[in-house]
């Protein structure tokens, strides 16, 4: 199903992200998460996209096997990043003649040790060109796009970056993923904000459960998602204790789910890692609440 028409009905959106894995036995892994998580009935799965070759491969495999052989609606995330326009073209022909009808349109990052992006010759220069490509040629697939409750480290502001991200929407985008945040309000004074600059298309919150609080550091460092005083002094007081620091991980952002939910969000969709537990316990948590029906009024009519 197309996820702009699933985004239209009554219920929610809960969506899981993964990674094509590396070899058979991540293959086998990751199938074992899809299988876990399978019974919490998640509306799609979406794939990344990476850099290099081989794992561009993985993207339109793994995505395939997941609405092919699995049964379930699938995302395809795919970027500019050294890729002709003919390329891309023959990447979306594989994913429409896999019957994928979603794609998260990005520009992408550039490869490690490259410093800005560069559009290859004949390519497209980001996220807007590919989502005009995508509505133009392809109108029979759901597009998303990504966005920055904190801003993208490359804009020079909020406004700058939201004038883009209406260009992104303008030229087809019809839902939006956020980066991952730590703080809801982040994510609502974003959303208050996109509305006003005339973005009415549905923001997805991202939510990544910590199951590592030292692997999280780096990773909300590169992508310039601050960690909130209180969160990284209850991780720091765990010692290093792993395990603890995952049950953490998955008490907080169980929280920030439910109060996501109950403010209105239209859905969320995981950062999983390719693992099922802490997805697989935050979404149980969720349908067995079902905290968007206490949802508040007047917000909840304003973000979804
Ligand atoms: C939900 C989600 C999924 C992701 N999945 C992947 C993935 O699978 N593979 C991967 O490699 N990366 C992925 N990324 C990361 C993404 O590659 C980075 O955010 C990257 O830095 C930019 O790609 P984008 O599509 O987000 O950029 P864009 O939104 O196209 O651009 C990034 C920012 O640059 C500015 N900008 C760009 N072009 C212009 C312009 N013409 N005029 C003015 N401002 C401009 C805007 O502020 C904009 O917000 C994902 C990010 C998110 C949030």
């Amino acid at each position: 199903m197309r996820i702009d028409r699933q985004l239209e009905g009554p219920e929610p959106s809960f969506s899981v992200e993964l990674f094509p894995p590396k070899d058979e036995q991540a293959r086998q892994a990751m199938l074992e998460t899809v299988e876990e998580l399978a019974v919490l009935q998640p509306d799609f799965f979406s794939v990344t996209y990476g850099a290099v070759g081989a794992t561009r491969d993985g993207t339109l495999e793994t995505v395939t096997t997941i609405k092919r052989d699995l049964g379930f609606d699938a995302m395809a995330h795919l970027s500019c990043v050294g890729e002709s326009t003919e390329g891309l073209r023959a990447i979306l022909d594989r994913l429409d003649e896999a019957g994928i009808e979603n794609v998260l349109a990005l520009r992408g990052d550039p490869p490690r040790g490259e410093g800005e992006f560069e559009p290859v010759e004949g390519g497209l220069s980001g996220s807007a060109e590919l989502a005009e490509l995508i509505s133009t040629q392809y109108p029979q697939i759901a597009i998303g796009a990504s966005c920055f409750p904190e801003v993208h480290p490359e804009a020079a502001s909020l406004d700058e970056d939201l004038a883009y991200l209406r260009v992104k929407v303008d030229s087809g985008a019809s839902f939006l993923i956020t980066q991952l945040f730590f703080d809801n309000d982040l994510y609502f004074d974003f959303v208050s904000a996109a509305r006003k600059a005339g973005i009415e298309v549905p923001i997805i919150p991202g939510l990544m459960p910590i199951s590592s609080y030292s692997a999280i550091e780096r990773m909300a460092g590169l992508c310039k998602a601050s960690i909130p005083d209180p969160l990284r002094e209850s991780m720091l007081a765990l010692g290093g204790d792993t395990e603890a620091e995952a049950e953490l991980g998955v008490a907080y952002a169980s929280q920030q789910a439910t109060d996501l939910m109950r403010r209105g969000a239209p859905g969320i969709h995981f950062y999983s890692l390719n693992r099922s537990y802490a997805t697989r316990s935050i979404l149980a948590s969720l349908r067995a609440s079902r905290p968007w029906e206490h949802a508040e009024g007047d917000l909840a009519a304003e973000v979804s």
